[in-house]
């Protein structure tokens, strides 16, 4: 495919058009460097159309480390696998809050509570995830989201009577892959959290993990999904390979083959908040910059859940020099679900049902 092409797909896009599966699939097919970098340049074009020159940066705290029943064979929170970290019972509260400031200190916008395990199951750590939710709210500093693993709908409520706004449940991988990573839950059960999280009124993030030894086809099946899911928030992880897990041996993606994956996530979800996250600074080594410009609008500073990240002075360093501006609050631009919800998100407090 020529620049033209990949010039007419980037402007029907920013008219507010979908790319059909026969145009995706021929931006896929640009393989050169030379067709590469015209694919992430006009991918940057897209995303500066609909996100314009801020950068949204999150951090995360391991709320609650290792022990996991699941399986999933990138993990190094499986119980499955031997692998050497910290394993833990969710943190106190206070530790959460004091992870939570230092967060914002560093620059993040969005904060994040992550706990292994298929799902929460104990009431009480719902409850102090909820106490959480409903502190960092009324401190007003960072827009607080949750990753707790599958979901009820009785959780979900709770979590939304606590006052948070957004959940984080990745996918993984595209569908027709998603057996080959996990045997212990299924993509499925992986949407319907997704689906359950959308009815309760929150707002969605969800992504993947690039290198897993999925095709590039499988990658566009993951974001055709999440569009179709109306996800606003997609972070993007690359596999940093641990070991004692079944993909300690896994061979790295080039970093050219990761950065089109982003180009094609912008060209399929162009109002999504795309955000490159673990992994990255292995996955694209020098090139890592260049994530920016095919398309991701976000990032993850700091530490990620078993392994450390660079330092967040450095990653806004970066991001100014590429002449963009960090963003330190969440909200506020088009996302892929614009105007979907009417729901008000309630006063932060923890339901008497819990
Ligand atoms: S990815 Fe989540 S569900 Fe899968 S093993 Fe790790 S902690 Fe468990």
């Amino acid at each position: 495919m020529t620049a033209d092409h990949i010039g007419t797909c980037a402007e029907k896009v920013i008219a507010g058009r979908n790319l059909s599966r026969k145009e995706i699939h021929r931006l896929a097919e640009n393989d050169t460097p030379e067709q590469i970098m015209a694919l992430i340049f006009r991918a940057d074009r897209v995303r500066r159309h609909f996100k314009g020159d801020e950068i949204d940066l999150c951090a995360i705290v391991n709320a609650k480390s290792g022990r996991c029943s699941e399986d999933c064979r990138f993990c190094a929170q499986s119980a499955h696998h031997p692998t050497r970290i910290a394993k833990y019972p969710l943190l106190p509260e206070q530790e959460l809050l004091a992870a939570a400031e230092k967060a914002g200190a560093s620059g993040a916008g969005r904060f994040s509570l992550v706990t292994s395990g298929r799902s929460l199951l104990k009431t009480a750590e719902l409850e102090r995830i909820c106490r959480v939710i409903a502190a960092l709210g009324e401190q007003k500093k960072l827009s607080p989201c949750a990753s707790l693993g599958l979901l009820s709908r009785e959780q979900a409520r709770a979590l939304k009577g606590a006052g948070l706004a957004r959940y984080h449940h990745n996918l993984e991988t595209g569908p027709g892959f998603y057996s080959a990573i996990c045997s212990t839950h299924t993509f499925a059960d992986r949407v319907r959290t997704l689906e359950i999280a959308r009815d309760q009124g929150f707002s969605l993030c969800s992504g993947g993990i690039f290198g897993l030894g999925e095709t590039l086809q499988d990658r566009i099946e993951l974001a055709l999904v999440l569009k179709k899911l109306r996800v606003d928030s997609v972070p993007l992880n690359f596999l940093n390979p641990i070991p004692q897990t079944p993909l300690a041996h896994q061979p790295p993606l080039p970093p050219l083959e990761i950065l089109k994956s982003i180009a094609l996530f912008r060209f399929i979800l162009p109002k999504a908040d795309i955000r490159s996250c673990g992994g990255r600074e292995q996955a694209l080594r020098t090139l890592q910059p260049l994530m920016y410009l095919a398309g991701c609008n976000g990032t993850m500073i700091g530490n990620y859940l078993t392994t450390a990240g660079r330092s967040p002075a450095e990653d806004v360093q970066e991001i100014l020099d590429l002449g963009l501006k960090p963003r330190r609050e969440g909200g506020g631009r088009k996302t892929e679900d614009s105007g979907r919800r009417t729901e008000k998100t309630r006063k932060p407090g923890i339901p008497a049902a819990l």
